[in-house]
């Protein structure tokens, strides 16, 4: 398992497909092992989504590092996470921002709430909160956010989830129909977003409000 994680980062480096060293040590330290279900243990390191509780999924680790490092994320930052899942991509993303940053991440399926609560407590991850509710109206009580990052496909990007991101910040979600979406990042830049398209990706749909 350790030799396909491995190979993995070295696809990742040669490629150029991750350039922020805090998303390879992150990687490397988090056990994506203890967020899959049990009978996809020997899976856990082949780029593959792989299914978790209720018709969701855990995502391709390459579509997670690619968002990641669009992302921008570093040292301190608070973080907004819509679509919680396994908490994987929540634990990656706390061990970059490291304690004195935070992740919120919001979850619509009671189940999964549960399951990511448990695999990140298994990992002595503390710097996530995992709240229960409907995401695509992001989470005001901790707002506003450096970061936001949707892990499922939204109709537009919500301009709610806008109003939540701090000056500078940064969104990143990926956006259109059930068919097949673009990855979308989003500056924040004087009260006004600042849109630019990334690529094709394939996402399940975002539920809720400003959902699909
Ligand atoms: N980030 C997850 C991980 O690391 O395992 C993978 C997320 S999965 C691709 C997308 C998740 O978004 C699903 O768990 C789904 O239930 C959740 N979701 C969809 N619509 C939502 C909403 N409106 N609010 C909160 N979660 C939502």
């Amino acid at each position: 398992m350790q030799n396909q994680k491995q190979l993995l980062i070295d696809y990742w480096r040669k490629e150029g497909i991750v350039r922020n060293p805090g998303i390879f040590s992150a990687f490397k330290k988090v056990k994506r092992e203890f967020f899959v279900l049990k009978e996809f243990r020997s899976d856990a390191y082949k780029d593959v989504p792989l299914p978790i509780q209720k018709e969701q999924t855990i995502s391709q680790p390459t579509a997670v590092v690619m968002m990641l490092e669009a992302l921008e994320l570093g040292p301190g930052m608070k973080v907004l996470e819509i679509g919680a899942g396994s908490g994987y991509n929540a634990a990656l993303m706390a061990e970059i921002v490291g304690l004195k940053g935070k992740i919120i991440t919001v979850e619509r399926i009671s189940e999964l709430v549960h399951f990511a609560k448990e695999n990140l407590k298994q990992c002595n991850i503390k710097n996530v909160e995992v709240i229960q509710g409907d995401g695509s109206k992001g989470y005001l009580k901790e707002a506003p956010y450096d970061r936001i990052i949707c892990t499922a496909a939204a109709p537009e990007i919500p301009e709610v989830l806008a109003s939540q991101l701090k000056e500078r910040g940064v969104i990143v979600i990926p956006v259109g129909p059930l068919s097949g979406q673009v990855l979308v990042r989003a500056r924040m830049v004087k009260g006004e977003l600042h849109p630019e398209k990334l690529g094709d990706f394939m996402f399940v749909p975002l539920k809720g409000k400003f959902g699909q």
